[in-house]
């Protein structure tokens, strides 16, 4: 049996602390990593006794002798404080925050090197014939080369992202098709390495994709409001 995942994406929310610890009892689930703002990760680890708590981000290096870098956050700083993922690449960091595919390439290597599982975001802008092409580019850049033990990859097609239109199932279980011919290509085993889908689930969708074959969720704003994410757990 597959293990599911289901990643919890909270962006730039909530407001408070006493949001954030709310949010987090009731995500507390063994299928669960809740990524909150880096604020809140210290609470939310202590809240969350079953599930497991990631980053959103990370800088590229790993600190030590190297570390003048203002505002940034090591991935070793987030192991210490018992994180077991970093998503790396979402959309939104690619296009309102200008990161290029270099830096997300340094951002996996240093998430690995400190042995822990970067949640790679891979997505096309627009649903077009030539999508394929941009996904096996964003893979290409982020991963070629790099040693592949302990990776997660999410299809997160921009247009589906915080719109409230979800990616049609059977589009999103081709691409899944696709992610995961890609990888059987550039490593052994590659069709093992677990695919989430990610882009306006709720609880009325959330099964369709684990049933088309999609190893987990990442989920973005519903992970948010308790109510629907418990819709969500109980779907998949
Ligand atoms: C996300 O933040 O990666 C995401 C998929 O958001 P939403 O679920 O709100 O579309």
């Amino acid at each position: 049996m597959r293990n599911i995942l289901v990643v919890a994406n909270w962006k730039m929310n909530p407001r408070t602390l006493k949001e954030a610890k709310e949010i987090a009892r009731a995500s507390d689930d063994k299928r669960v990593v809740v990524c909150p703002p880096f604020i809140f990760l210290e609470e939310v680890k202590r809240t969350v006794k079953k599930g497991k708590v990631g980053a959103q981000n990370c800088f590229w290096e790993r600190g030590g002798k190297k570390s003048s870098f203002t505002g940034e956050v090591s991935p070793g700083m987030l192991k210490d404080i018992g994180c077991k993922y970093v998503i790396v690449g979402h959309s939104e960091r690619r296009t309102v925050l200008k990161e290029e595919a270099k830096v997300i390439k340094m951002k996996v290597k240093a998430v690995l090197a400190e042995k822990m599982t970067p949640i790679l975001c891979v997505g096309e802008k627009k649903e077009k014939e030539s999508a394929p092409e941009e996904i096996k580019k964003q893979l290409k850049e982020a991963l070629q080369g790099v040693p592949l033990k302990n990776v997660i990859i999410a299809y997160e097609p921009v247009f589906a992202i915080g719109t409230g239109k979800a990616c049609p199932v059977d589009l999103a279980e081709k691409r899944k098709l696709f992610i995961k011919s890609f990888l059987a290509k550039i490593r052994k085993k590659g069709e093992d390495i677990p695919v989430l889908y990610g882009g306006s689930v709720d609880g009325k969708n959330a099964s369709s994709y684990v049933k088309a074959g999609f190893d987990g969720l990442l989920v973005g704003g519903a992970s948010t409001k308790p109510g629907e994410f418990e819709r969500i757990l109980k779907k998949v």
